[in-house]
């Protein structure tokens, strides 16, 4: 069996790709444009096991290259970041979505097993009360969560219109090693090792469905192997935290001041809540293995220990 891996030098990625290496005997190729957010350090340890190449989702030859004789795709590659969208959102469609569709175009030529377009929470938008499942409506706030969900329904067409054997994962939000020190985790640790002040937006009350990585990769893996095809499966941690609560966590387990804490204006369109009703990815046979506090020592223990890592 053969996988490809786009994105496999960014957080979730990367975790994935370790995931897969110890727990099957595929090959495996990445294909990743090592943006600010790719590095190939994330892959280190396995470089030499697996096929990576530089290049981009948008890019034919690229994705050719990549994905000729492959059996699995698993779609990572993205840009990311909702500030960073906020501020220009075009590189933003181009990769979510136009990347999105370059790599559904070739799938469909080399005819592949099956495709998995990892997606996020963020296109539901937010929620006061209750949970979102995968049956309801989307709503994207930002460039981001709209360029994701515009991928996401591309990718959804193409079952629809040519059959194509695809799946789609929607997890909340991620934390643990390996991720690029711009968003609240891993950027409030290195701060706080730093007794650099922690920038908290609005009132710290916005709520976020935490889930640790090597979880997430565990129900990707799920649904990847148990998944009806042409279907959406929320992937969500259930711890669900504020922004305020999380900022207190890490500076109580690094043994710092919370006059670190200093508030900031509010992000543009801040979603207020997301949640997540991940019970049919639990029917699969999946169920999250970690405890929010203790995925969120062993990531700090991470960060200490590569504080040079970035
Ligand atoms: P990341 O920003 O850490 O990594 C993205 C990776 O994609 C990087 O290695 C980057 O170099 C690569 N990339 C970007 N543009 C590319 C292109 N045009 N061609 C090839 N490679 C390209 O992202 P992440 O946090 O690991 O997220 C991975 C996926 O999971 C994304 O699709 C994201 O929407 C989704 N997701 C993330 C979270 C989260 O909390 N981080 C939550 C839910 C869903």
């Amino acid at each position: 069996m053969k996988i490809l891996i786009t994105g496999g030098a960014g957080f979730i990625g990367s975790n994935f790709v370790h995931y897969i290496n110890e727990n099957y005997d595929y090959e495996i190729v990445v294909l990743d444009k090592l943006t600010y957010a790719g590095n190939k350090d994330n892959l280190k340890e396995i470089i030499d096991n697996i096929q990576f190449i530089k290049g981009d989702i948008g890019n034919e030859n690229d994705v050719s290259n990549a994905m000729k004789d492959c059996d699995l795709v698993v779609n990572f590659a993205a840009e990311t970041h909702v500030d960073r969208s906020i501020e220009d959102p075009s590189i933003f469609v181009k990769t979510d979505v136009i990347g999105t569709y370059n790599l559904l175009e070739h799938a469909r030529k080399y005819d592949v097993e099956k495709y998995l377009q990892i997606s996020t929470d963020e296109v539901y938008g937010s929620i006061e009360n209750g949970s979102f499942s995968e049956k309801s409506n989307i709503d994207p706030s930002s460039p981001y969560s709209a360029s994701k969900a515009g991928g996401d329904v591309l990718v959804s067409a193409y079952h629809k219109t040519y059959g194509l054997p695809i799946l789609i994962t929607r997890s909340s939000n991620n934390f643990g090693p390996y991720q690029y020190p711009e968003k609240i985790i891993p950027l409030f640790i290195l701060k706080a090792m730093k007794n650099e002040q922690l920038p908290v937006y609005g009132d710290g009350q916005n709520i976020r469905d935490w889930i640790y990585v090597m979880d997430n990769c565990k129900g990707i893996d799920t649904v990847l192997n148990k998944g009806k095809l042409g279907e959406f499966y929320n992937v969500g941690g259930g711890n669900e935290k504020t922004n305020l609560e999380i900022t207190h966590m890490i500076l109580d387990i690094l043994g710092k001041s919370e006059d670190l804490i200093t508030f900031v204006e509010d992000r543009l369109g801040h979603d207020r809540r997301y949640s997540l009703d991940s019970s049919k990815t639990k029917k699969l046979g999946w169920e999250p293995e970690w405890s929010f506090e203790d995925a969120l020592r062993e990531t700090i223990g991470w960060y200490k220990k590569n504080k040079n890592f970035f």
